[in-house]
């Protein structure tokens, strides 16, 4: 171990969904301690802007163009990685969506691209990078849940069953892969000020006041809210924990 459980320096990291929101806060902790980052995502020009964000935090780091839910992309980005930065050591699944309608209105194609996106490219990219996480010796997974995977919401129908059970795949790798040193772990985010959300305020009306209202903290969470948690659950100050699924909520989750 070195002397600070908490450098990253010559790790390598990927970060779905690295390119804004959360993904995006999470990257800025692991370049801050030092990781080198691969952002995936869709829009070029938002990934283009994140990586020049990254690189003016004195890392490397490179943006790669992917769909997480096309296989065969996903296979083309992880040798990416391997060939442009050298190794894997953390895989981030931070990519997500949601299509927000109640159960008897979402339609079968809704679902599964919800599915897909949340859950889905999680299983993929955490299979395909799994030969070189093994053989970083010490790899992290940190799979994004939400606070629907505890509750539920009327118009989160396919959302909660991604993001259930994003927990627990995170169970089931966490053991599969402890004999490897590889540790698996998911965050729970609280309610987060990102293009996500903003569309759902858009959409469901009073929400922004009742998320104030019932977050013990008193606000809504910011995307820097995440360096923390990545870093920890990055390095090697989290050895010995796998399998968690950790709220970053302001106490979102425990307020009766
Ligand atoms: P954003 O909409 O800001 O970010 C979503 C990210 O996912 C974007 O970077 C987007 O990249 C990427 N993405 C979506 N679909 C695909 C795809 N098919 N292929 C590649 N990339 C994709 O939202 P958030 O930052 O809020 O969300 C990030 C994660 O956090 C999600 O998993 C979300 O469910 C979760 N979360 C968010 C909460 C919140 O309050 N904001 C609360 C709980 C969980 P691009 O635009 O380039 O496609």
């Amino acid at each position: 171990m070195t002397s600070n459980r908490f450098d990253l320096r010559g790790k390598v990291a990927i970060v779905t969904g690295g390119n804004g929101g959360i993904g995006l806060g999470l990257a800025h902790g692991l370049a801050d301690a030092g990781a080198d980052i691969a952002v995936v995502g869709r829009n070029e020009a938002k990934s283009k802007a994140a990586v020049e964000d990254l690189k003016a935090r004195g890392v490397k780091a490179i943006s790669i163009t992917t769909d997480v839910t096309d296989k065969a992309a996903i296979a083309a980005m992880v040798d990416r990685v391997v060939r442009d930065l050298g190794r894997i050591d953390i895989l981030i699944n931070n990519a997500g969506m949601s299509i927000r309608k109640p159960p008897h209105e979402l339609e079968l194609d809704e679902w599964n691209t919800v599915i897909q996106t949340n859950l889905t490219s999680a299983f993929l990219c955490s299979k395909l990078a799994y030969p070189a996480l093994k053989a970083s010796g010490n790899g992290k997974v940190i799979n994004i849940g939400s606070m629907m995977s505890i509750f539920g919401a009327s118009f989160a129908t396919a959302y909660a069953a991604s993001k259930g059970g994003i927990v627990q795949y995170t169970r089931a790798c966490a053991n599969a892969w402890a004999p490897d040193n590889i540790q698996v772990n998911a965050i729970l985010p609280g309610w987060i000020d990102t293009d996500l959300t903003r569309g759902a305020r858009k959409q469901v009306s009073g929400l922004h006041e009742r998320v104030l209202a019932r977050t013990p903290a008193g606000r809504w969470g910011d995307i820097d809210d995440f360096a923390g948690i990545a870093v920890f659950l990055a390095s090697p100050a989290s050895n010995f924990v796998t399998g968690t699924a950790i709220p970053v909520d302001g106490g979102f989750s425990v307020m009766a």
